[in-house]
């Protein structure tokens, strides 16, 4: 390829060399083992299909930009134009009338004719042309216009793979040979040629499980490695602080599924290595209870425990909460937020390096540089998402030994994702919700209806019950949905007149966001309208009643925290999903969904399966390391499964790597380490 094209296929596709070239995969494949009639064209949505025989003219039509080349194209069964808007002059002197050809394209109907625009056209056997199956690659708009089509990456990848020893095996023959995988060489050939859809099926197979395999070898060999050498606290001791919160203050008898994950985490933080582990648990399910305890337990061994979580509504909750909980044991738990007075600041600086404060709640403002502990032994992070790796890291600089860390989450992972995604953490799960709790009633209501749905809401608050009603905030859409959360505000105040409404979004200064929250926390409102700053971890068991407007505009995830907001008390609580009447086909099946189950995992699979796992909240930031080419998380959960206890196997017999059969995957882990981004220290 000559510098100005390479130059392009860099700038365009970030493809440099001849690895990139044959690892840009086809997205799908054309069969062209079939040539058709064109007096057998028939349908508005016609596949791409080819046709053999010649042309019988040619004509430039048209002026200025719309300029094009016509070629009448004839196969004995009927005519059809073939046109160009491109290229033109160099076109007109290529293709001549007397030559037989294949031509390549989708046919479409143009002025009562069918025609076929910028099609791929062969000379039938000529070198480089293929029959069978062709790959359709990825390509841009500017690609194109240069003359870039699919069959340059297709020819390209033959001649790389046509010439001897380009390409040598990257697995060694016991992984090749206990699947059966198909050959590293065969599998490129056939990804980008198949020869039959059996081969191309063992083709992505291979590939497939190659990536995750390496990636599964990656994750598992830190874990081991983290596990075996990971020196941390030793907190052996179940003393004073855990022993009497435990008889005298705990507010209600733990579920078995509370009292196993304590036990867990218990074991853990006796075990003298650095504890990792992730803390699942649908919203709902009492995971404050369960940090609380295990912050408990620290200091019980004389060290300092940390609370992190992601907004200054939710880490004053949980201040409130655990303050309300053990303060009367003594336990000094402090507060730190980016809206903490310069006072009260320097007073917890001075009580953390005296180690006199015990428990410190607050935003990312705990991890910033003038923050330093006296002996911090154990944090916990929760709704983990909200927290970037980078984040994650600053806590260990934060303490000489690593603390035990829990991360806790009420975002369901897919089993596939947290295999990849926290493959290196240990999991906990929550399985159970406190009892007494009844599912919440979910139901979707058009605009038109709305006004059922007050009538619901009225019914509501004159038992005494509390309601929510959110609006979307969308960066791209802030002026026009700040404009309707106001509307809505006003329209709610107007129909519910005895009623006091409380009003938040994020973009309110933080002690006004405070007032209204606790406004309606302290029932002192009895409505909250706000955009999804409440989404994450608000606790008002009072409240039960969540309408979402614009529900069509929320993703999986998001629908299902904002109804784990109600259905927190005994009463029957209700999710109300406003949407305009006429919504697209999946976003009508996701919102039914919800309708259908109030399973979080569930909910977390079809969200994996509708949107792709890139989009999944929480995976971005925490995220798989690096993009995979061909495997799909969402879909391929079998050969992940595949590739981890190969993975395991691997590293069962041989934990360091050193035997001389594993050579080439120490070889190719150091390769893909380039690719792999800074993720082992996920916590
Ligand atoms: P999440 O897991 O979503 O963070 P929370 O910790 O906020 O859940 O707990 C949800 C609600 O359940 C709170 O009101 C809490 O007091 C209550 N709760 C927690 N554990 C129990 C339990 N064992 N029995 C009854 N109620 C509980
Ligand atoms: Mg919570």
């Amino acid at each position: 390829m000559g510098p100005k094209r390479a130059e392009l296929l860099e700038k365009n596709l970030g493809i440099r060399t001849y690895y990139d070239l044959l690892y840009h995969f086809p997205t799908h494949y054309v069969d062209r083992t079939t040539v058709r009639r064109i007096a057998d064209f028939e349908g508005e949505d016609m596949p791409s299909v080819q046709v053999r025989g010649r042309f019988v003219s040619f004509s430039v039509q048209g002026e200025g930009a719309k300029t094009r080349l016509v070629g009448l194209f004839s196969d004995g069964s009927g005519v059809m134009e073939v046109v160009w808007f491109q290229r033109i002059k160099f076109l007109r002197e290529h293709y001549h009338t007397s030559t037989e050809y294949v031509v390549f394209g989708k046919p479409s109907v143009f002025n009562g004719r069918w025609s076929m625009v910028h099609p791929e056209v062969d000379v039938p056997g000529a070198p480089g042309v293929q029959e069978g199956f062709r790959g359709v690659y990825p390509l841009t708009e500017q690609l194109r216009n240069r003359g870039f089509s699919s069959k340059t990456f297709s020819a390209a990848a033959a001649m790389i793979l046509g010439s001897a020893g380009c390409v040598s095996e990257t697995l060694p023959p016991h992984v090749v040979g206990r699947h059966g995988l198909m050959g590293l060489h065969e599998a490129l050939v056939n990804i980008h040629a198949p020869v039959s859809t059996g081969a191309l099926e063992r083709a992505r197979l291979r590939l497939k499980f190659e990536e995750l395999f390496y990636l599964q070898l990656d994750i598992q060999r830190y874990a081991r490695r983290r596990s075996s050498c990971s020196e941390g606290f030793l907190f052996a001791r179940i003393g004073r602080f855990f022993n009497t919160f435990y008889s005298d203050f705990l507010p209600f008898p733990l579920t078995g599924a509370q009292k196993r994950v304590v036990r867990e985490i218990r074991a853990d933080m006796g075990s003298g290595r650095q504890m990792n582990r992730l803390l699942q648990g649908d919203v709902g399910s009492g995971k404050t209870l369960v940090a609380l305890l295990t912050m408990l337990i620290a200091l019980d061994n004389g060290a300092q425990a940390c609370l992190m979580a992601p907004t200054e509504i939710l880490a004053t909750q949980h201040y409130e909460t655990i303050s309300s909980l053990v303060a009367p044991m003594g336990v000094n738990v402090r507060l730190l937020t980016g809206s903490t007075r310069r006072k009260a600041r320097a007073e917890i600086h001075s009580q953390l390096e005296d180690g006199s404060l015990h428990i410190l709640i607050g935003t990312h403002a705990v991890i910033e540089d003038d923050v330093r502990f006296h002996n911090l032994g154990f944090v916990v992070i929760d709704e983990q998402h909200r927290f970037g790796v980078a984040q994650r890291a600053r806590l260990w600089t934060k303490s000489s030994v690593p603390p035990h860390v829990l991360v806790m989450t009420a975002t369901p992972i897919p089993r596939t994702l947290a295999m990849t995604v926290y493959g290196d953490l240990d999991v906990s799960v929550i399985d159970e919700l406190p009892p007494g709790r009844k599912p919440v009633k979910t139901l979707l209501r058009y605009d038109e209806e709305r006004f059922a749905t007050y009538q619901g809401i009225g019914r509501q608050l004159r038992k005494g019950r509390q309601v929510y009603i959110v609006y979307p905030l969308i960066k791209e859409n802030e002026k026009l949905d700040l404009r309707s959360l106001e509307e809505g505000y006003e329209s709610v105040c107007d129909a519910f007149r005895d009623y006091r409404v409380a009003y938040l979004h994020g973009k309110m200064r933080p002690e006004e966001k405070d007032y209204q929250m606790q406004l309606f926390a302290s029932h002192e409102a009895d409505i909250l309208v706000s955009t999804t700053v409440i989404e994450v971890g608000v606790n008002v068991p009072n409240a039960t009643t969540m309408v979402i407007e614009n529900s069509e505009r929320f993703g999986l995830s998001q629908l299902h925290q904002l109804r784990g907001r109600v259905g927190r008390g005994g009463e029957q609580s209700y999710c109300i999903l406003m949407t305009k009447r006429k919504i697209a086909g999946d976003t009508r099946r996701r919102l039914e969904l919800m309708t259908a189950t109030t399973d979080g995992f569930e909910i977390a699979e079809a969200d994996m399966q509708m949107r792709g796992p890139g989009d999944i909240e929480g995976t971005m930031q925490s995220g798989v390391p690096f993009d995979l080419r061909i495997a799909n998380l969402a879909t391929d959960g079998q050969i992940v499964q595949l590739a981890r206890d190969t993975a395991c196997e691997v590293l069962d017999a041989d934990p360091l790597l050193s035997a001389p059969e594993n050579a080439l995957l120490v070889r190719q882990l150091g390769l893909l380490s380039s690719r792999l981004k800074d993720w082992s220290r996920i916590s």
